[in-house]
């Protein structure tokens, strides 16, 4: 039996795990967390009872206690409650579904109880990569990747061999927004935003993949967990979302995974791994396949992507400072306070404006966090 502890497990990755557990009788959730919906969260922990849950607010731990005094379960809140669920005795594997730099602690906190990790939260990886990536390597854990792309990428390897890899072509449906320009981009609203065309993900995330900011982030998740320079990734629009990503070895082949857009697959894959085993739902039919259609992405429209090569390029905090001026730009975005091209607009003045820090610590990192956030506040929110 493999124990499963989840961090966001109310979200679009959290309920698609839980989806995946649910059929499978050889995977038992012991401990779930959530920000604020305790509703969903009460339901989790009526149908899957963990030994523990956590909430954000102490607040909200205190209604839920009352709502499940019935239950055998441990109600925890704030940091401290998503620590004590990554490092939880019973559990084998964390699943950081969670959103944002929110993930950097509890996700270092369960490498050093010696947990496996399946990684969806991508920002951890972006702006503490340095950290995490050794760690993985001392506490002997695994780094699963839940992200469709790098679990295209993990499944292209050959766990048995030498994986000599020349490039990475990472696909991108090229968002609700492909082949617009940046004059059209002007008035685009929150809601055309958050018409992705072929996944349904969280707000975040919908929003990052219009801006091309989602493929930035994910360029950085691919040079930490395969260990390549940005030369060797390449940044391809596929709007069929049919191709999930390939490599390219040194011998010229190029293996590609490929299968209809369901999360449920690169989740299931991190938690089973290596083993395969089948999902009810629609399966990739090669004749009813119209056309697959490649192109470059376009960078000077979707400037969140070449701001975040610049990112890399430079290194130390300034990730730290693309991510978490991106975070609070979605933010602002998501509450119709911004426009849709102010996001890369605040972010790029961050990378101007923020001190650079080398080789940052994680305490450096969520400072480069909180100066990033207070520059937006005080430039614009004031
Ligand atoms: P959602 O917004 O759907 O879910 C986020 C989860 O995090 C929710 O359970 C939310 O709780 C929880 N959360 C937010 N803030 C806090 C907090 N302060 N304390 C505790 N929990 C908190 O996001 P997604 O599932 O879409 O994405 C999660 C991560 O996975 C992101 O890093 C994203 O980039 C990545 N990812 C997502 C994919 C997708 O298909 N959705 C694909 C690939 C990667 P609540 O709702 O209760 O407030």
């Amino acid at each position: 039996m493999k124990k499963v502890a989840i961090l966001g497990s109310t979200g679009s990755i959290g309920t698609q795990t839980l989806d995946v557990i649910s059929r499978q009788d050889d995977l038992k959730v012991v401990a779930l967390s959530a920000g604020k919906n305790i509703t969903r969260l009460e339901q989790q922990i009526r149908q899957f009872k963990p030994e523990i849950a956590a909430v954000w607010e102490e607040e909200d731990a205190k209604r839920l206690r009352l709502a499940v005094a019935d239950l055998q379960v441990k109600i925890v809140s704030g940091m401290e409650g998503l620590i004590m669920i990554s490092e939880w005795e019973s559990s084998d594997i964390l699943v950081t579904a969670i959103v944002g730099m929110i993930g950097i602690r509890p996700t270092i906190a369960a490498i050093q109880a010696g947990k496996d990790i399946a990684l969806a939260n991508k920002e951890t990886l972006v702006t503490a990569g340095h950290i995490i990536i050794p760690m993985i390597q001392e506490y002997g854990v695994s780094l699963l990747p839940v992200d469709s792309e790098h679990s295209a990428i993990f499944q292209c390897l050959d766990k048995d061999k030498r994986n000599d890899i020349s490039r990475i072509w990472l696909t991108a449906s090229g968002g609700p927004f492909l082949g617009r320009t940046r004059k059209e981009l002007e008035s685009v609203t929150l809601s055309d935003a958050l018409k992705h065309p072929n996944w349904s993900m969280g707000k975040k995330i919908t929003v990052d993949s219009a801006t091309l900011v989602n493929k930035g982030l994910e360029i950085m998740e691919a040079k930490w967990l395969f260990h390549v320079s940005l030369e060797q990734i390449q940044v391809l629009v596929h709007p069929q979302s049919v191709i999930h990503s390939a490599v390219e070895f040194a011998d010229g082949a190029v293996i590609a995974q490929m299968g209809t857009p369901d999360m449920r697959l690169p989740i299931q894959y991190a938690l089973l791994y290596p083993e395969r085993r089948t999902i009810p739902g629609e399966k990739l039919d090669f004749y009813k396949l119209a056309q697959m259609t490649f192109s470059e992405a376009d960078e000077t429209t979707f400037r969140g992507l070449y701001l975040a090569k610049e990112a890399l390029k430079r290194g130390g905090n300034v990730p730290t400072i693309f991510n978490a001026a991106n975070e609070k730009a979605v933010s602002l975005f998501l509450k119709e306070k911004i426009s849709f091209l102010q996001i890369t607009e605040y972010i790029e003045e961050c990378m101007n404006e923020i001190k650079e820090i080398k080789n940052p610590n994680v305490e450096e990192i969520l400072f480069t966090q909180q100066m990033t956030e207070d520059f937006i506040e005080s430039r614009y929110c004031s």
